[in-house]
């Protein structure tokens, strides 16, 4: 069993970002209005998340750690038409296999709190204590037990580089959750969640970036679009300001990119990736979700539609401000 785990956590563990990726997600599906996540180390020796969400139970917080539990849906193709992100029920378990996690967690109902300590899958202690509602996970020393995987891990800067990366697209898909990034003690993200994506903007990005962004709006049959551009003249050297949502969740859509990054081509830009970031809200039942545990892929029966929606929209807005 031990070893099933550890195989299967490289599926779903790949590294530190993989793991906040995971326990993240589950803050997020626990309802929390105010995550905190911290690192230490590029988040190989220290991971903390924090939220304050629905609690796990007493009486469940043990088969929460059990491969293919889980207390949410139950397919696939519930995945984009329900609000839950997690699914497959193993990261907790995976997770598990491969580092020391100490779990202090207390529900509304529950009168005391639990602090539950796991290491390598194998269950050390668990007590009563005091604590406020929602859940504290803490991971130390991901890979301790797999040295051949520990191997591949970059370094620590570029292990957090990925996960401050990763809670800057959550934040901004998320504008309604406050959201705390801590690498190395000091406060690197603080977004206030109060819903609005502008002021969502304006915490994950230095001021230089995002002055003179504009809002963006468009409309096609059974989707839309709304969210923030920037003008033609910051445009840059590649995709790291381009971002994309659908139905709340983070993507990368090659189609989307392609029809914006054609709507900014007219415009006489010195570099082709302008600074977006894009909210659509599309009828499920016009995409084609494949989901594997560390990357998504979209089809959308529309394409066209879309495509032209997008890139048009662009060009109308940019020929508007640049007059
Ligand atoms: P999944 O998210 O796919 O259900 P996980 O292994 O990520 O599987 O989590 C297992 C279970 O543990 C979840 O179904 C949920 O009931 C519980 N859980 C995990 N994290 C939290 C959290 N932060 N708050 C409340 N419940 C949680
Ligand atoms: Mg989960």
């Amino acid at each position: 069993q031990h070893t099933i785990n550890k195989i299967a956590a490289g599926e779903v563990v790949e590294r530190p970002a993989s793991v906040v990726k995971e326990l993240v997600e589950n803050a997020i599906d626990a309802g929390a209005s105010a995550i905190t996540v911290e690192i230490k180390e590029g988040g190989i020796s220290f991971i903390r998340i924090t939220d304050n969400g629905i609690g796990i139970p007493k009486k469940d917080i043990q088969t929460a750690f059990v491969r293919h539990s889980t207390s949410k849906i139950k397919s696939i193709e519930d995945l984009m038409t329900v609000s839950s992100l997690g699914f497959r029920g193993e990261a907790l378990a995976s997770i598990a296999a491969v580092s020391q996690i100490e779990v202090i967690t207390k529900t509304y109902d529950d009168l005391t709190g639990i602090r539950y300590v796991i290491e390598g899958g194998q269950e050390m202690s668990m007590e009563e204590i005091g604590c406020p509602e929602g859940t504290t996970i803490i991971i130390k020393n991901l890979f301790y037990n797999t040295p051949a995987r520990k191997k591949f891990l970059k370094k620590p800067a570029t292990e957090g580089a990925h996960i401050s990366e990763f809670v800057n697209k959550l934040a901004l898909g998320h504008m309604g959750i406050s959201f705390k990034f801590i690498y190395n003690n000091a406060i690197k993200l603080h977004t206030s969640g109060n819903n609005v994506l502008k002021d969502c903007i304006l915490n994950v990005y230095d001021k230089e970036i995002v002055k003179n962004i504009m809002p963006f709006a468009v409309e096609g049959h059974d989707f839309d679009i709304h969210g923030f551009i920037g003008k033609p003249q910051l445009c840059r050297a590649n995709r790291t300001y381009e971002t994309y949502y659908i139905n709340g969740r983070y993507v990368k859509s090659k189609l989307m990119m392609r029809a914006i990054e054609d709507g900014y081509k007219t415009k006489l830009t010195v570099h082709k990736y302008p600074f977006v970031v894009l909210h659509m809200q599309i009828n499920p039942d016009l995409i084609d979700v494949n989901v594997h545990p560390n990357k998504m892929e979209i089809r959308f029966h529309n394409e066209m539609e879309i495509y032209e929606v997008i890139k048009n929209g662009i060009h109308q807005h940019l020929r508007q401000v640049d007059l």
